[in-house]
């Protein structure tokens, strides 16, 4: 463990009282990350990640050994321990211990104490949870594909929804891949969302069968893009925006604007390590908010789609 005066001079940007314990302890060998760099880049991106997360149930993605042992993937409080968790109705899915909710920076900060690495989400708020509020597609590179196809595919899965009325947003997976967002205003419920999603994803593969699949399966995508639209389901989450990832480098997952999309090097373009010159620019999706407006009607209509 390193001592000394920036170590010192770091952990003023915690809060006081903050009880994190094996601060020093090293979460990924390839890069010697601590959970103490973890808390430090939780509180010094709470101000991005508190809007992704606030309204939204979440699951976590804990690695009490750091990332080389085992994950774990949460969904529900089964303990109540962690600080300022907040515990959503156990209706919302019965049987099971509440869903979760994270709106504070005690309680981002209480998840990082307890090994949390990952932070998903649902594609609803818990206000309108049955009516989600957003699409989110989810782009895999097939094995063997070269990143340049990987952009091409973004820019294009962009244009369809484009051609459908969508805007959307894109973020780097902080993995392999990129995700692209549509925001807008609920309406539908999860089964029609996730049909429609699927429909746009079928479009897509049945236009450009050489680039992308809509099928899963590693045999079926080699050299193609998976376009994954089983992230629109109820329940199903995936990774926020400014969530680092627990995988070697600990890439975060970072909003990025259209016009950027080409100087992408990879899904982990930003990591822990420069994720600051991110942070110190305005948030590219600041101005998504407008998006929240918009509806699916052009959508349905061309592709000729009842709910
Ligand atoms: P990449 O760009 O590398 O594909 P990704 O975030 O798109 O990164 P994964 O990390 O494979 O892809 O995402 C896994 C998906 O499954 C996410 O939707 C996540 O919320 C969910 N998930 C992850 N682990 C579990 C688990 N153990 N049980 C249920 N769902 C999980
Ligand atoms: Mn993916
Ligand atoms: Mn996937």
């Amino acid at each position: 463990a390193k001592a000394g005066a920036p170590a010192a001079r770091r952990r003023s940007v915690l809060p006081e009282g903050l009880r994190l314990t094996h601060a020093e302890r090293v979460i990924d060998a390839s890069t010697g990350i601590t959970k103490r760099e973890l808390a430090e880049y939780a509180a010094r991106a709470a101000s991005r990640l508190l809007p992704q997360l606030r309204g939204r149930p979440v699951s976590l993605v804990r690695a009490p050994a750091g990332i080389g042992g085992e994950l774990f993937f949460q969904k529900h409080d089964d303990t109540g321990k962690m600080a300022g968790m907040r515990q959503l109705d156990p209706a919302l899915d019965p049987g099971h211990a509440p869903l979760m909710e994270i709106a504070s920076l005690t309680a981002l900060l209480g998840a990082v104490q307890m090994n949390v690495i990952e932070l998903h989400t649902w594609n609803a708020t818990v206000r309108s949870i049955e009516r989600p509020d957003r699409m989110t597609f989810d782009l895999d590179p097939g094995e063997g594909l070269a990143w340049p196809r990987m952009l091409e595919a973004a820019h294009l899965v962009k244009a369809l929804l484009d051609e459908l009325g969508l805007q959307s947003l894109l973020k780097t997976s902080g993995g392999k891949g990129l995700h692209v967002v549509v925001p807008f205003k609920p309406s539908l419920g999860w089964v029609a969302v996730k049909a429609l999603s699927q429909r746009i994803v079928q479009h897509l593969a049945a236009t450009l069968p050489d680039r992308f699949v809509a099928k899963s399966g590693p045999r079926n995508r080699v050299g193609k893009i998976f376009v994954d639209y089983l992230r629109n389901g109820r329940g199903a989450t995936t990774v926020a925006a400014w969530s680092p990832r627990a995988r070697p480098g600990i890439g975060v997952s970072v909003p990025v604007h259209w016009e950027e999309l080409d100087g992408l090097t990879s899904g982990a373009h930003w990591t822990l390590r420069n994720i600051d010159e991110r942070l110190a620019m305005p948030d590219p999706w600041a101005q998504g908010a407008a998006l929240r407006r918009q509806t699916l009607r052009t959508a349905m209509r061309v592709l000729d789609f009842v709910p």
